[in-house]
This record gives structure tokens, sequence and C-alpha cells, in this order.
């Protein structure tokens, strides 16, 4: 498409977690191709058709151009922008002034843009003083931070996708990575073709194309596979196949309390024999013990892993016993040896997780309740001390739930804004929360029509990503530049600009001045700040300045202290890692980093630069099958389409691939039941019901049925039975696991 274009433009995927690096062109000012950009380290040109088709839904007459009020008759209105802000900000100033700073709330997005993300946690928690900020990063993502948190000290990642290239065994967990990473898959694949004798191990209860190029399978119940990380720890350890030094030197073994010796870790995994394991998970205790050989022993062994791990009311747990293998084992630092968290959205990383726009945190990761790290950022804001609520606001779930309309005295929250999400479809449970969502003043800033702006008072159209620019940042730490390549359409505008609008009629002009008609200027202006308030952290950007982004061929990865330096491959190693040679870093967290040690978690919270190997017991997931509901249900995505489908069914190619939902059924299930493919089946949960056509294939286990969540229809919408009892530590919900009946209709 070279010759057809007037330019292209460097930028980032809008769709999964990944990160490819794409070239947009342009023609007559309008986008008309992409294509993958071939020095970009995530993809190195190559696409998937989502990111390759991304451009065609930006022009689908849905598009929202228009804000939109709705009226006593119920129906939307189109009004003018001023109208619909003061709007905006006059109910957000009497609901403030009427029930206090926590009755208005914010929930975004892993696909807003960096910039955006920062400007509304400003505009909330320095401005409104509310800590009711939320974003579904914690529908996907809050697990893997906290167990990256418990383990290591800090969030994200030690190393990079190029682990993969110099792995020797990749351990690939709850995570169907061939349609929901697939660039990324494509290069696991490329270097087992290159390689045979590089082990690939797949642990999940479906055999999805993922399994087809594994040389061993992990079949387990949903929620079991705890017990199969303890079992493959055990063999690890009863053949000596673990590495004492580095346990030694770079980990303790803890429950929290205590530390505890090798020998007491060993007594307390003692019981997860791989029989007693295959009994309990279905997973076989052969393929147990050769996961564990193959793991311990490869040389170089990397662990990847999504959803199926992470969406689960023992997610952290998960996560942690997957740090445990690479700690026992050393598998952490060199080349080819990783534990690696594969993020689900395209800035959920650099987004909400790195700007702190959560309920408990502040930007640079750092918790509201750090009396240091509050001063701090109440200095840089400009904001009186004691701006900030040292108290975390409500997670997700909490939120969603405590928010109603004003007569309802049980509900706190009485306002709402949600940016690039559509929660009237992605929640669990769904009829729990829906009532909440119609009776608050809902404000909804999105570029297409969903079930969320059903429920909404207030209609912003939003500008697309290739028409106001910004940073997205990915599994890998990698934060990429997208220029503004074309106008936005109608009346749509950059959510920067809407968050300081609404900022100027609350009197905040001064706290969020990125109001120009200049999108990039206003997103130079929110990325310089942000990148000024975070240079003292472990996730330091303060090199990775607008003019360097732009120049950078495939973005920076942080730790990235200074303009000249490269970004970072590998953390907490001594000589790859800038943090070891950050004084100012150093200072401000009162770190010493012994010169003996040449790897070193320096946010370790009991400054030993020591991991945590945890003593975790075995918890199942909060709903097994019973008599009544004798199914495990899972959920998950196909490759077309993306979350609620509001952009990719907005793409004919892909619309046309996949268009509805569907559910798998084991044949020895189907006969059961007398389903052939293609007959309604009614699924129900204690929580709700769907309508679904049956597909029946051996993929899942028998007794276990997935459906993917994409489908926008209510009959077919399967998040309304879907669990939301929520992890303990993650507050992230068990989307994953639900105990469900059947029934032909
Ligand atoms: Fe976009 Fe992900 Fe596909 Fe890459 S793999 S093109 S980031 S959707």
């Amino acid at each position: 498409r070279g010759a057809d274009v007037d330019k292209w433009v460097k930028g980032a995927c809008r769709f999964c977690g990944t990160g490819c690096g794409v070239y947009i062109g342009v023609k007559d000012g309008k986008v008309v191709a992409i294509k993958g950009n071939p020095d970009a380290q995530t993809n190195f040109g190559f696409l998937c058709v989502k990111g390759f088709l991304a451009y065609k839904c930006m022009y689908h007459p849905d598009r929202l151009t228009e804000p939109m009020i709705r009226q006593s008759n119920g129906k939307f209105k189109k009004v003018s922008w001023d109208k619909a802000l003061d709007t905006v900000a006059d109910k957000f100033k009497e609901l403030h002034k009427k029930y206090g700073k926590d009755a208005v709330a914010y929930y975004g997005s892993g696909q807003a843009m960096t910039e955006e993300s920062y400007t509304f946690n400003k505009l909330f928690k320095g401005g409104f003083g509310s800590n009711m900020v939320e974003g579904n990063p914690r529908l996907c993502m809050a697990s893997a931070v906290g167990g990256y948190i418990s383990s290591f000290g800090s969030d994200e990642p030690v190393g990079a996708y190029a682990d993969i290239e110099y792995s020797k065994c990749l351990f690939i967990v709850g995570s169907n990575a061939s349609e929901c990473h697939p660039v990324l898959f494509r290069r696991i694949m490329r270097h087992k073709m290159k390689n045979p004798d590089v082990k690939i191990i797949v642990c999940e209860p479906r055999k999805t194309t993922t399994s087809k190029i594994a040389d061993l399978w992990l079949p387990v119940d949903p929620g079991t596979d705890l017990a199969v990380f303890h079992a493959m720890a055990k063999v690890i350890m009863d053949n000596n196949w673990h590495n004492e030094r580095f346990m030694n030197e770079n980990a303790r073994i803890t429950n929290g309390k205590e530390t505890f010796d090798i020998a007491a870790y060993k007594e307390f995994i003692k019981d997860f024999t791989p029989e007693k394991v295959e009994k309990l998970t279905r997973c076989p205790a052969d393929n147990i013990r050769q996961a564990a050989e193959w793991f311990a022993n490869s040389g170089a062994s990397t662990s990847l892993w999504t959803m199926g791990l992470n969406q689960r009311t023992r997610g952290v747990w998960a996560n942690n016993l997957i740090h445990n293998l690479h700690l026992i084992t050393g598998n952490l630092f060199k080349p080819g040896a990783d534990s690696f968290s594969l993020t689900g959205q395209p800035n959920a990383c650099g987004g909400v997780r790195e700007t702190g726009t959560l309920c408990h945190l502040l930007p640079g990761t750092k918790p509201v309740t750090l009396d240091k790290w509050r001063s701090h950022i109440e200095k840089e804001w400009g904001i009186k001390p004691g701006t900030i609520n040292p108290k975390p606001g409500f997670h997700t779930m909490k939120m969603f739930d405590s928010l109603g309309g004003e007569k309802d005295t049980s509900k706190p929250i009485k306002g709402m804004i949600t940016c690039t999400t559509n929660p009237a479809q992605s929640l669990p449970n769904l009829n729990k929360y829906i009532d909440g969502m119609r009776d608050s003043f809902l404000v909804v800033i999105d570029i297409f029509p969903t079930r969320t702006t059903q429920l909404a008072d207030v209609v912003l159209p939003a500008a697309f990503i290739y028409e106001k620019g910004g940073v997205y940042g990915c599994s890998e730490r990698r934060s990429q530049l997208t220029e503004k390549c074309v106008e936005p359409m109608g009346n749509a505008k950059p959510d920067v600009w809407i968050a300081a609008q609404i900022a100027k009629r609350m009197g905040l002009e001064k706290l969020i001045p990125w109001n120009s008609d200049d999108s990039m200027k206003n997103n130079e202006m929110a990325w310089s700040e942000y990148i000024r308030v975070t240079k003292d952290t472990d996730h330091t950007l303060a090199g990775a300045t607008y003019s360097r982004l732009k120049k950078e061929k495939a973005g920076l990865q942080w730790p990235c202290p200074t303009t000249d330096h490269p970004g970072t491959y590998k953390r907490y190693v001594r000589g790859m890692d800038p943090m070891f040679e950050h004084e100012g870093f150093q200072k401000k967290f009162g770190i010493k980093m012994p010169l003996d040690r040449q790897f070193y978690f320096y946010m370790d919270s009991k400054g030993e630069g020591k991991a945590n190997i945890w003593l975790r017991p075995y918890a199942g997931p909060a709903e097994v099958p019973s008599a009544e509901f004798p199914f495990y249900l899972t959920t998950g995505r196909v490759i077309e389409q993306w979350h609620t489908g509001t952009m990719t069914m907005r793409i004919p190619e892909i619309a046309r691939a996949h268009p509805n939902g569907y559910i798998e059924v084991h044949p020895d299930d189907a006969k059961k039941y007398g389903i052939i493919s293609g007959d309604m089946v009614e699924v129900t949960s204690i929580r709700g019901k769907s309508i679904l056509p049956a597909h029946v294939t051996k993929v899942s286990l028998p007794g276990i049925l997935f459906v993917p969540w994409h489908d926008q229809a209510m009959d077919r919408m399967i998040n309304f039975v879907c669990n939301d009892a929520v992890d303990p530590g993650s507050k992230e919900p068990e989307f994953k696991i639900a105990a469900v009946k059947i029934k032909r209709i």
C-alpha cells in the first residue's frame, strides 16, 4: 500500500498488550492503511488481523461525533460541547457539595493513553480529593500486579520479550496466546521451529491452538493449577534440581509472618505428590514430573501467563507460585529466563498501572497510604498538603456496587465518568451492577455507542488514537508514542482536552491546564509532567521525552532515567539496570545497594534486596460444580474479536468472523444432553443466564464449557453468568470460573 498513501506515521497498535509497532498510512486526511513497523522490537513488522484492519472502524457510520445529553423522555439530544461540559461540571460540583468528595468516581481503561490516565487521575485525586479512581486493568491484571509486588517488591516483569528467543523451555500457563497475543505467539512458534529442542509446556483446561504446538500439555480443572505448581516444585526439590545458592542469595522463604529454611519449604510442599495432585486437578502425574524436569534443567526457562492465572479468587497466589518456580531454580536474570506476565490491554501497564490510576495508587505505582510519596505528589502538583486522601478508595467491584441514584441512601457514589471502556458489558455478574449505572449520574467518554452509553446521562464523543496521539506502554515495560495522524471525526475530541475542560469549569484550570486545540501539545505537557513527577521511581521514564520517543524506532523500556539511556532489558541486574547507579531514586526511597550483590531486588520492603518464595496453601476456586450446577464455565477471547466487540464488530472483515458468541461443549457432555453443534443451549449460573449456539468440540476437557465474551446481544452476553467474587489481595474478580448448568432449548 506504500504508493497509495501521502505519508506513513509511526505508532502502536490499538488492541492487545503485545504492543506491536505500526505505521499508519494517511491519504487525503484519512487513515487508509496500517502496516507493521519492521524496526519495532515487539513485532518486527508483523501484525495480526486486528492490528492490520484497526483503521476500518474509524469511519464506521456509528461513530459518536457529537456530545449528547439524555432528556427527560429518556432519549438523547445532541448538544454543543459547552452545554455538555457545563452539565457535567455543574452536576459534579453539586454532588461533591451534597455528598462529599467520594461521591464522584472515575473508571478508566488499559486502552486509554498514558496521558489520559494520568490527567484523570490527577483531576480526581488532586482536584476533587477523591480516590474513587479505578480502571478495567483491575479486571485483568491486578493479580499479576499483586504477584509481582509480593514476590519481587515491584510491579512488572524482570525481563522482556527478547527472552523468548533465548529460552530453552517455555511454560505457558492460563493463556491462549495463539489467539490473544498472536504476534507474540508467532515469535514463540518461530523460535520452536528454528530450535526443535526447545520445550514448550502448556498448562490450561483447554487444548487450544496454543497447546497444539506444545511438547507437553498439563490439562487442569479450572482453578486447581496451584496444586500443579506446588507439585512441580516438589519434584524439583526432591530431585535436587533446585539452585540452592540462588535461593539463599536472592530469596527468602516466607508465609508473610515468618521466614523459613529450605527444609521447611520441602516440608510445606511434601503432600503435593504428582499422584495426589492428579486426583485433584486431572493433570497426569507423569506430565507434572516431565514438566518439572524440563523447567528445572533446560538452562533457561521462561513462563508466560495471562488471564487464566489472573482472573481468579486466588490469582495473586497463583502468580506467586509461578514466581516460586523461577526463584527455586534460578531461572530469572539470565537471557531466556523470566517470569513474565502477558498484559491483556495495550496500555494496562503504561497507562493505569504506572500512572497509578487505581484507588490505592499514585503515579509511579506507589500507594496513596505512603505519606512521603503523597507529599511528593502534592508538591509536584502544586496543591495544598493534605489534599490527596490517604485512604484508598473502592476497588472496581465495590465501586460499581456503591454506585446508585441520589434517592438510594445505601449507595454512596452518585456520579461517575467512564473513559474508553464498556463496563455494562465487561463487568462480571452484570445483573448486580446495571441498575447502579442507570440510576447514577453517568458520563461516558467513548468513540461508539455501547451497552454503557445506553445507561449514560451524558455521552462525550472521543477521538480515536490515530486522531489524537499519545503513549502506550505494553507488557514488556516498553512505551511507544503514536503521533496524531488525522483530525478527529465530526466533533469528537481528545480525552485530555475533555478532562481539562471539565477541570476548567470546576475552577481547576491551574491543575489541568492542557486544554488547547492542539492534542499533541496537550499530550506532551501531560507526559512531560508525568515523567518528571516519577523520575525518581524504579519505573522512571525521565529519559523518554516526547522528542526522543518521536525519534526512537521502537519506543523505550523503563527504567530509562536519562535522555542518553537506551532503556532496560533486565531489571535488578547490576550492569543492566540503571537503578543501581540512580542516586535520586536511592535517596528518595532510602535504598542502599550492596556492592557485592550482582542481583538485588531493590524494592524489597525488608531492605535485604531479596524476593519472596511464598508458602501459599492450596485453595480452589470460589465455585465448584455441584449436583445442581455440574459444569465449570470459563470464558475468553477469539483471535478476531477484541473485548466487547465495540470496535472489532465495526470492522466488516472481522465482523464476519465469529460475529456471535457460542458455547464449546465436549462431545461426551453433548451426547449426555442430546446436543449437536448449532443447537441453542441455555447456560445458567446462580447469577444469570445466557443462550448460545453450541459448538461441540474436544477443545475443552469434559465437564468444562467455554464461551468467548465479545457478543453484544443481551441474551448471549456471558458476563451475566460470570462470577464477581474477588481475590482478597488483588480484588480481581473470578471471571474464569463459574459453576453452571446447561440445557438444550
Ligand atoms: Fe495488535 Fe496485538 Fe495483533 Fe499486535 S498482536 S497487531 S498488538 S492486536
